[in-house]
């Protein structure tokens, strides 16, 4: 994104409104976003914050491209044909089935609108997981975003793109819970930005949650939580 400093009257509205404060206000009182920060989500723009019409998108290419298709959720991505950073199936499973009795979907979550993340930050995780025999689910923007999904790497061109977000979805036989997890821990050690773990898991009739018992077993932080299907999910059965 760039400000159009013929136009741009310095009123700042623009200036909170941008996800990780790239955009801020110059000696001559005009804004000026730091391109490195900027993810190209387009909140700025897309919000209406500047009046003045300041806010341009500028002309972008090659790699710089994954940032603006990956974090513009208004923008349809050329690679993974469809907008977001996440599949609405896995928070259906009531209606899509998607993860078994004996499955537990995972969605490793770097990165959150303020801190962002990289590829490489996701790739160190992803080959992490990809060395245990995890296979990513083919459907997701992040496995379509991968150069070989069966070493979790991407194209070396993208890793340093800044991401406000990246989520890798993959689903794991229950028995593989001890492992994916003590991945995790040796591998968080090296990630420069936060991450979370959401697991998917189905509830037994009599209501118990027998994997978060495994993964509190394993000395790990649990909130369980429902999820309610809003009929999003493509039913498959
Ligand atoms: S909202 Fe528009 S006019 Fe105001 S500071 Fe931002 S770019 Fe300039
Ligand atoms: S495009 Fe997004 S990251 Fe870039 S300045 Fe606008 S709000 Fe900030």
């Amino acid at each position: 994104m760039l400000v159009d400093r013929e136009k741009c009257v310095g009123c700042g509205q623009c200036v909170p409104y941008c996800p990780c404060i790239a955009i801020h206000m110059d000696e001559k009182k005009k804004a000026v976003i730091d391109l490195e920060r900027c993810y190209e989500c387009g909140i700025c723009l897309l919000v209406g914050s500047c009046k003045f019409d300041a806010l341009v998108y500028q002309e972008m290419s090659g790699p710089r491209l994954t940032r603006y298709y990956y974090n513009n959720v208004l923008v349809k991505n050329p690679v993974t044909g469809m907008t977001g950073r996440g599949t609405a199936e896995m928070k259906t499973n009531e209606l899509t089935n998607k993860y078994a009795a004996d499955e537990v979907g995972f969605g490793i979550e770097l990165g959150r609108p303020d801190v962002g993340a990289n590829f490489r930050d996701v790739q160190l995780i992803t080959m992490a997981l990809a060395g245990i025999g995890i296979k990513f689910d083919a459907g997701a923007p992040t496995t379509l975003e991968m150069e070989d999904p069966s070493l979790g790497t991407f194209p070396e061109a993208i890793l340093d793109e800044r991401i406000i977000c990246s989520i890798v979805e993959f689903k794991a036989k229950t028995t593989m819970l001890p492992r994916i997890i003590d991945v995790l821990r040796k591998v968080e050690q090296k990630i420069d930005t936060v991450f979370s773990v959401d697991m998917v898991s189905r509830a037994q009739v009599d209501g118990s949650l027998p994997n978060v018992d495994i993964v509190k077993s394993l000395g790990v932080t649990v909130r369980p939580n429902a999820k309610t299907t809003v009929g999003l999910g493509r039913a498959n059965v």
